[in-house]
C-alpha cells in the first residue's frame, strides 16, 4: 500500500518525480518568469501549513505547488501567499 503524504512537497517523498516534473519543468521556462528561491521557499512554507496540500499538489487548483510557487505570476487560489 502506498502511504499518503499530506502536507508534503513532492521533493519530500519522491525525488524521481520531483526531478522529472519540477526540476525539468522549471528548467524549460524563461528565467525571467521565475521567482528567487527565497520567495519560493516562503510560499512553500505557507503550503506546508495548509490543509489543501496533498502529496505535492494543491487540492484547490490541482497544481504542483513547487512549480506554481516558483513562478512570478503564480498565485495561491486562496491568496494565502501575500
Ligand atoms: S497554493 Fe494556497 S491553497 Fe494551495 S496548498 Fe498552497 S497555500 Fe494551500
Amino acid at each position: 500500500m502506498t502511504k499518503i503524504c499530506t502536507r508534503c512537497l513532492l521533493k519530500d517523498f519522491n525525488k524521481e518525480q520531483y526531478e522529472a516534473i519540477v526540476t525539468n519543468g522549471l528548467s524549460s521556462l524563461p528565467k525571467e518568469d521565475l521567482t528567487g528561491s527565497d520567495i519560493t521557499e516562503k510560499r512553500l512554507a505557507v503550503c506546508r501549513d495548509c490543509d489543501k496540500l496533498n502529496q505535492g499538489t494543491c487540492l484547490a487548483c490541482g497544481c504542483f505547488v513547487e512549480i506554481r510557487a516558483s513562478l512570478k505570476k503564480g498565485k495561491c487560489p486562496y491568496d494565502l501567499w501575500k
